[in-house]
């Protein structure tokens, strides 16, 4: 299975599922999630024609975006947890940051965005179902935070992100994503900018996209299974 063809299927589950629930296909983006992959896996996606990539690791995505920094089309998040003593490289580096979930974090990169990017984009990620997951905020938390990063001028609120426990049967997916689906719907009444629920891997995202997501974060089903070695 090459790259180019895993796209291309993952793209007919993306518009399967949407067609399935009267939505567009074209409101979903497919975030291409590269981590552990070599620079060689993300260029045959480039060449397959995809230009979002997602990354787990500061110092991984950092040397992946400088390797790939001719380009001007491609469009950098970071994906996973970060301690604030790393947070300067993803200011500097990345479009997206998906996983806010303390201000302290939100001022850092803030003041560390340099001022010829564009705002870094931001979504607060959500626990809402792995209790024994440090990472995340309870959605009853969100109203603050997200009243704190829309002061931020070099951030802008984009909307919600979550990684739900894992689960097999589509009715409990869903159980998880619709929560997520009504806190994003009332996020959006209240700020403009927000139009992001970052939602649904390999595994669930046809679950995602019936609750409502816009941005599915796929790893497995593109590159393959992965190796982690240290
Ligand atoms: C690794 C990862 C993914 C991709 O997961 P797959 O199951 O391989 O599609 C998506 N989101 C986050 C936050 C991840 O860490």
């Amino acid at each position: 299975m090459t790259i180019q063809k895993n796209l291309s299927d993952v793209t007919e589950r993306i518009r399967l599922a949407a067609t399935e629930c009267h939505r567009s296909p074209q409101d979903i983006t497919l975030l291409a999630v590269s981590k552990t992959k070599p620079c060689e896996a993300i260029m045959e996606a480039i060449e397959a024609g995809q230009r979002q990539f997602g990354e787990n690791y500061v110092q991984e995505g950092v040397e992946k975006i400088q390797y790939f920094s001719e380009r001007n089309d491609l469009v950098w998040h970071f994906i996973g947890p970060l301690q604030s003593n790393k947070s300067r490289l993803v200011a500097e580096h990345f479009d997206w940051f998906h996983t806010l979930d303390r201000a302290k974090i939100a001022q850092r990169l803030n003041e560390q965005r340099p001022q010829d990017k564009a705002p870094l984009n931001v979504l607060i990620q959500i626990n809402i179902s792995d209790e024994n997951s440090k990472s995340g905020i309870t959605l009853e938390e969100v109203n603050e935070l997200a009243a704190q990063v829309a002061q931020l001028p070099n951030l802008v609120l984009r909307g919600l992100m979550t990684i739900p426990a894992p689960e097999t049967d589509y009715e409990r997916q869903c159980a998880a994503f619709r929560q997520m689906e009504f806190a994003f719907e009332q996020l959006k009444a209240s700020y403009s900018t927000v139009d992001t629920l970052s939602m649904g891997m390999t595994d669930d995202m046809r679950a995602a996209i019936h609750c409502g997501s816009t941005l599915v974060r796929i790893g497995t089903a593109i590159f393959g299974a992965r190796q982690y070695h240290n």
